[in-house]
């Protein structure tokens, strides 16, 4: 059996080596390393693929996440909703421009943000909304958008962990996450779904205003070379990493497919039993499986994790203590009730997915959950 890694980024490359180091080889002769052909290619090309107007490409998703934030004036005191069982980047940059997070609530089986919980943490300073599309499925986005424009607030899509996956609207109009809130942003670090060999991240819009404000602060501030309009950061995507994307992207959804045949095995090995519940699916987003995440109930998960890397088998917790228990924001002072968080964290496990795992390796991996669970 091959080795089991939670991400095989070895074996995907070397599917693609032959064209991928061409790309990159083409960069190192033009010398080209800042900017250049293959960020306006890329971009454009992801633009297509999304049916949005404006990618803004950027250092990595975090920096997104801030330059969106930042192109909305905030000012201190204002609010930003966002759920608190996310990675750390999604609420650390509310923080950092001095802006209060306030902490929602998720859905049980989705894992994505509550609406609900949106609806009752809105007050008069609620500025910006950040959903996350967690593991791979979209919040539901249609209801907080009505929400939102219902009290005026901006919703920027936290797509790093479900680039290509697809939002279902009511009246069957279909539409990629990331271009339903009035900007999008993602990550492309490599074990991302779509993973560069380095940082990488972009912005999404069909606002022209907000993506040409954006742009200038990604630019220090500057439309015009050493012309500074307003205070902004140093945020490009590497030259090297869009030429590598650039080969990739045609790729994502043959990517996607791969995450979903590991995620229908896990599925069918786990289907009905007991103490393990597989990932629930929205009615109105499809998966495309960044995390395979279980929900175990009454078993020892350290135990578990203990047992399955003792058979080569690596387990991670995504993610072990959720924001609103996190000592960075202890200066905020604010008591949360976040009941479906607190019992989330202490009960999932996310098993290895990727495009490269065979049967052999899916049922090494399942036989070992089972017979620890089983006991
Ligand atoms: C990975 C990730 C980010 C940050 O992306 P980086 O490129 O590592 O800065 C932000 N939000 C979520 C939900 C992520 O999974």
């Amino acid at each position: 059996m091959r080795p089991i890694q939670m991400v095989d980024l070895k074996t995907q490359y070397h599917r693609l080596k032959p064209q991928i180091d061409k790309a990159v080889i083409e960069v190192l002769e033009s010398a080209a390393f800042i900017g250049g052909q293959p960020i306006a290619e890329f971009s454009s090309k992801l633009a297509n693929y999304l049916n949005v107007k404006h990618v803004i490409p950027c250092a990595n998703g975090t920096d997104a996440l801030q330059i969106a934030l930042m192109a909305l004036d905030l000012q201190p005191g204002d609010e930003v909703i966002t759920p608190s069982f996310t990675f750390i980047a999604t609420t650390e940059v509310v923080a950092l421009l001095k802006i209060k997070p306030v902490f929602v609530d998720v859905d049980r089986d989705t894992f994505c943000m509550d609406i609900d919980s949106v609806k009752k943490a809105i007050t008069p300073r609620t500025k910006a909304i950040v959903p996350v599309h967690l593991y791979g499925q979209a919040a539901d986005m249609e209801a907080l958008m009505e929400l939102a424009n219902a009290h005026n607030i901006t919703v920027i899509e936290d797509n790093a962990q479900a680039i290509g996956c697809d939002y279902t609207f009511n009246d069957g109009r279909v539409k990629k996450a990331g271009t339903i809130g009035h900007i999008g942003t993602t990550s492309f670090f490599p074990s991302k779904n779509l993973g560069a060999y380095g940082d990488g991240g972009a912005i999404f819009t069909d606002n022209d205003a907000l993506a040409n404000k954006m742009r200038i602060i990604a630019s220090h501030g500057s439309s015009k070379r050493y012309y500074h309009e307003t205070v902004g950061v140093n945020s490009r995507l590497d030259t090297i990493q869009a030429a590598i994307l650039g080969i990739k992207l045609p790729h994502l959804d043959e990517y996607i497919d791969a995450r979903n045949k590991a995620a229908a095995f896990y599925d069918k090995a786990f289907a009905g039993h007991p103490k393990i519940k597989t990932p629930g699916r929205s009615k109105k987003s499809n998966h495309v499986f960044h995390q395979y995440t279980l929900v175990l109930e009454d078993v020892d998960r350290n135990g578990l994790q203990a047992y399955l890397s003792e058979n080569q088998i690596p387990a991670m917790i995504y993610y072990p203590v959720p924001g609103h228990r996190q000592e960075m924001f202890a200066a905020f002072k604010t008591e949360y009730d976040l009941p479906v968080t607190d019992y989330l964290t202490t009960r999932v496990i996310s098993l290895p997915i990727h495009t490269e795992l065979d049967e052999e390796q899916l049922a090494h991996i399942t036989k070992h959950v089972l017979e620890f669970c089983n006991r």
